[in-house]
């Protein structure tokens, strides 16, 4: 015999509760909860189509499951012995509203529909019920209109130019001045727009199926795919008895926040508006008051609000957003849900919901967003300001920055000098533009995400910057900027960007200024207690350092030292070491040595008594040399002119083209640069061992750690252990005790191979940026500008690889690198560098994979501490 069990696709508000969030919804779960904790007198009923009814009604093409409607006519029978009253009675109509409402808030993304069951008999009833016949036909007017668009697509202008012509034909400037006959006159109009079915049984099947639509409407899928929402969770539908807030001067509809909802300070804030619909005070056309204000107008509703906020913001354990509506005097809750804050305020609530014994430390922490505390370190763009986006590009380094448009370094630097506020705006930077970052505020690239130099360099200083604003054509010859073939910008107008969320504009958007104040370090403190894992930087001048330890870096886990050499005067010193013969180029390094010495000293002494990873070079060296066409071009010239400069010229010209690579990612970098020049990398760490021995004669205590990048065999870091051995030799210099060695395991080989490079290594790091490129074979330089966005809209990603970690690709790899090292070394330590520092399911897969340390951007430091708090507390 074989049992048939049902699907329950319904569930009466009184039978849920807020654990079940997946099946009903937020709204259905917290709707269910509300009944439960403040009785059903406070809060209408109703009842929840799952989101499980949505899932299979898409599944089969947009028809409900054969027992879906019965389903409903049972919760329909029920709510309405509930109320005493029935859908479409001529007499006294029972009214709903039908919301959707998914497992995460998507709001007004997707359809509701409100006052449904009235039609041109339900409405007199509704006219005799409450003895109110303006009230009567302003609800069918509202209800046909609505209907109409949300769930047959008459667009909303046609209704709103007929309310128009109604107010000008009676002479009225508000809709609130319409008498009864303009209204039902409005809503016969409203009718001839479409069909509209009469029956009301008909009107809540057509409104279901509309909620479930609008799902897969295009709003929605835009929202769910910036918001990663997976696709396939469906929305509840939420029928509930309607409650009317325009039932005249003791009635009212409203928001409220159980706490200030932008400072988060212990007052409850929020907007109402007397004789309204929810609608009416989210729809802007009539202007809302303060809450303050209720207590002047209904000072019993007021008294209760505020209690029933503190209530729920108790049962919930975090602060609340509810909407309310009051009906003749008497207040009714709708939904409730924890509100959405800026940072600021989700620091002061955890910092005061732990003093008032409302939440553990570990609990406060979990309320806050860590990625949204970026915007507390730098400056942003003020929250209320409206403007319009000129294009968006990639959110590369984070903060906000307004300036003059400037296309090339030198003008940048000269700007700054005058003390003019300046954006360097370039196709994309390379080593020569650095001092540019320096004296803009800000940098916007067209080409290059998160990994490429113009976001390394700006994130390292601190510098907002977009980068890869694809749809942007930036002509710096003619230094102007065009978007689709038209010119928007030229030199000297003003921009401002975004680099928190990439956006640009050129309208004249306020900024507000980094607000790092007492709460936020409490919660940094905090989150310092609770967290397993440890943050160091990505630092690489001693100022960065500096301000890496200042907000709490417990070391350098990455120092690229190719970041040296970006001053103009060690530019030259590099060039003319690339440029020697073998047989010159130790005295052109020499004149390196002493430069790099410093910076390592200043980095050791900011960093005293804290492990400094330092690596030694890793970029192709044709990436500090003029470019092939530029020094081609003027060759050229020296010929026609026959100038002194032409065999420099010609020697210059042959090196470059010599050591130009067809891969260069993937040519002469990293270790190898080691194996066939060593004199760089000896060069280097003499500057390294000098550096460690002046430091310590002054008293500081160093620690540092020499990498090596991009080994993929245990015998490139045995040879490059045995220059770093005779070095260290030289200087009386001893590793274990001196200096650690160890590696950046970056290439797909190495992490299979890890148990073998383990041997030679006292660490190991996982650099995740080159790592991901060489082991999905994209282009970290050239992903964002060009593949990016049409692999997320096509869901082939949800977001760049770069960004987060790819569990089974990059993921696995550094997993088994990690183990295998491990299982070899039981003292290795493991490191990752690259730029998941605060990126909470990185973290937890970082814990799981038995890592010591992450690294990444000083600047991200805070944000990485918190998600790591987070992640230590999820998995324990
Ligand atoms: C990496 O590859 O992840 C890394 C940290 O090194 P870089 O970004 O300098 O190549
Ligand atoms: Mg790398």
């Amino acid at each position: 015999m074989t049992l048939l069990v049902a699907t329950r696709w319904v569930y009466d508000f009184t039978e849920g509760s807020r654990e079940m969030r997946e099946l009903l919804g937020g709204k259905g779960a917290n709707v269910a909860e509300m009944t439960r904790i403040l009785g059903a007198e406070r809060v209408p009923a109703g009842f929840t189509i799952t989101t499980e009814a949505c899932v299979e009604y898409l599944r089969r093409e947009r028809t409900p499951p054969g027992d879906l409607a019965p389903q409903v006519d049972e919760a329909l029978a029920h709510l309405e012995e509930r109320a005493g009253k029935r859908l479409g009675d001529p007499d006294d109509p029972l009214l709903v509203s039908v919301r959707s409402g998914a497992r995460e808030s998507m709001p007004g993304m997707l359809d509701t529909v409100l006052n449904l069951g009235l039609n041109d008999s339900s409405v007199d009833g509704l006219a005799g019920a409450t003895g109110n016949e303006r009230f009567a036909w302003d609800c069918y007017r509202r209800f046909v209109q609505m209907f109409g668009n949300v769930v047959h697509g008459v667009p909303g202008e046609r209704f709103e130019q007929a309310i128009k012509l109604a107010k000008r034909e009676r002479g009225v400037e508000d809709d609130t001045e319409l008498d009864a006959a303009a209204l039902r006159a409005l809503a016969q109009t409203f009718r001839s727009f479409y069909d509209f079915p009469g029956d009301p049984r008909e009107q809540l099947d057509q409104a279901i199926r509309a909620v479930f639509d609008s799902w897969t409407g295009e709003r929605a899928v835009c929202y769910r795919r910036i918001n990663r929402i997976p696709d396939d969770w469906g929305t509840a539908v939420n029928v509930q008895q309607m409650v009317f807030g325009n039932k005249g001067d003791t009635s009212g509809s409203g928001v409220a926040f159980s706490r200030d909802e932008v400072t988060g300070a212990p007052e409850p804030s929020g907007d109402f508006l007397l004789n309204a619909q929810g609608e009416d005070v989210v729809g802007g056309a009539r202007t809302p008051r303060d809450i303050a204000e209720l207590r002047d107008w209904l000072p019993d509703v007021h008294a209760q609000l505020m209690e029933l906020l503190g209530a729920l913001e108790r049962h919930y354990r975090d602060m609340q957003d509810t909407e309310f509506t009051v009906e003749e005097g008497r207040l009714y809750l709708l939904q409730t849900r924890s509100a959405q804050r800026p940072a600021q305020a989700a620091v002061r609530f955890a910092v005061d919901a732990v003093n008032e014994g409302l939440l553990t430390k570990a609990e406060a922490l979990a309320t806050i967003d860590a990625e949204a505390l970026d915007a507390l370190l730098h400056p942003t763009f003020d929250p209320r300001a409206e403007f319009a986006v000129l294009s968006t590009g990639v959110a590369a380094s984070p903060g906000a920055a307004k300036g003059a448009i400037v296309f090339f370094a030198g003008d940048a630097v000269a700007a700054a000098a005058a003390g003019r506020d300046v954006v360097l705006v370039r196709p994309s930077t390379e080593a020569d533009d650095v001092a540019g970052f320096h004296a803009a505020k800000g940098v916007l690239t067209s080409e290059g995400g998160k990994a490429s130099h113009a976001a390394l360099v700006a994130r390292g200083m601190g510098v907002p910057a977009v980068t890869g604003a694809a749809e942007l054509e930036i002509d710096v010859s003619a230094r102007e900027v065009r978007l689709d073939g038209r010119t928007v910008l030229r030199e000297g107008d003003v921009v401002t960007i975004d680099g928190t969320t990439g956006r640009i504009t050129t309208d004249d958007v306020p900024l507000v200024d980094a607000q790092m104040g007492e709460n936020f370090r409490t919660v940094l403190a905090w989150a310092d207690e609770l967290r397993r894992l440890d943050v160091r930087a990505n630092a690489d001048t001693p100022e960065d350092a500096r301000r890496a330890r200042e907000l709490g870096a417990q070391g350098i886990g990455l120092c690229r030292t190719e970041h040296m050499f970006f001053g103009a005067d060690r530019r030259a010193k590099m060039v003319r070491a690339i440029l020697a013969t073998d047989g010159d180029r130790r005295a052109a390094l020499d004149e390196l040595l002493p430069l790099q010495q410093r910076d390592f000293e200043g980095i050791f002494e900011a960093m005293d008594g804290l492990p400094v990873t330092i690596r030694l070079l890793d970029p192709p060296l044709h990436e500090f040399l003029p470019r092939l066409k530029d020094i081609e071009h003027r060759l050229e010239r020296a010929r026609i002119e026959r100038s002194d400069d032409l065999d420099d010229l010609e020697r210059a010209h042959d090196r470059i083209r010599a050591l130009q690579e067809v891969n260069p990612m993937l040519g002469t970098r990293g270790v190898r640069l080691g194996v066939l020049h060593p004199e760089i990398y000896e060069m280097q760490l003499r500057a390294i061992f000098r550096a460690a021995l002046a430091a310590r004669e002054r008293g500081v205590e160093v620690h540092p750690e020499i990498m090596v990048p991009l080994v993929g065999y245990r015998r490139e870091l045995a040879l490059l252990r045995g220059l770093i051995r005779s070095t260290a030799d030289e200087h009386g210099c001893r590793r274990g005790t001196d200096y650690a060695v160890g590696t950046m395991i970056e290439l797909p080989r190495a992490c299979v191979r890890a148990d073998e490079i383990a041997h030679e290594a006292d660490f190991f790091s996982f650099g995740t940026n080159d790592l991901t490129q060489t082991a999905l074979g994209f282009s970290r330089d050239d992903i964002e500008g060009r593949i990016l966005g049409r692999y997320i809209e096509g869901k082939v990603f949800d977001r760049s690889p770069f960004e987060t970690l790819d569990t089974p690709g990059v993921g696995r790899l550094v997993r088994m690198g990690a183990w295998l090292g491990r299982k070899t070394r039981h003292d290795l330590e493991l490191g990752v560098c690259g730029e998941h520092g605060g990126d909470p399911d990185s973290i937890d897969f970082f814990h799981h994979s038995g890592i010591d340390y992450v690294s990444c951007s000083p600047f991200r430091v805070p944000v990485a501490r918190v998600a790591a708090a987070q992640a230590a507390m999820r998995s324990t």
